[in-house]
């Protein structure tokens, strides 16, 4: 895929998840595991809601909050790509993610699929803590098991 195409498909999946957001919602909590993630460089905040198994899987996930269109697209990627995974699969995919904004030079990790496309965002430094957030938001979740905790790009990871 050439270097327009691959921006196009980009702005077609930010623009489709942003409007459209899938697993978006709440869960109860508890027993589901809250999470408020706030992002003050941007103005975005999630509340993001996680359900796990008793084998540590995600058994459900949803999120509701608002801001800008990357942080609204990353969660629904987000959401999609690690429902019902295994913690193992989840820490993989997490681990995938920060390599994926890290080094923008390299293939990205195939099991990252849609999500690959964040990528892009590397251009604009200040989109970068925009994309993050839900993903910072799942690793407190499992850090943590309060039952309800926050979570600030403005805090170190
Ligand atoms: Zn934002």
């Amino acid at each position: 895929m050439n270097q327009s195409d691959l921006e196009e498909l980009y702005q077609q999946v930010i623009l489709d998840h942003s409007r459209r957001p899938r697993n978006a919602g709440e869960l109860p909590s508890p027993p589901a595991i809250k999470v408020h993630g706030d992002n003050p460089s941007c103005g975005d905040e999630i509340d993001l809601f996680v359900q796990f198994n008793e084998d540590g899987s995600l058994g459900d996930i949803k999120f509701s909050g608002q801001g800008c269109a990357i942080s609204q697209a990353s969660a629904s990627l987000m959401t999609i790509k690690t429902k019902g995974k295994s913690r193992a699969e989840v820490d993989a995919l997490l681990k995938a993610f920060h390599h994926l904004l890290n080094n923008h030079e390299e293939e990205p990790d195939e099991i990252l699929g849609d999500v690959q496309l964040l990528q892009g965002v590397w251009k604009f430094p200040q989109r970068v803590k925009c994309a993050t957030l839900a993903w910072r938001a799942l690793e407190q979740a499992i850090a943590d098991d309060a039952s309800s905790t926050e979570v600030t790009t403005e805090s170190p990871s």
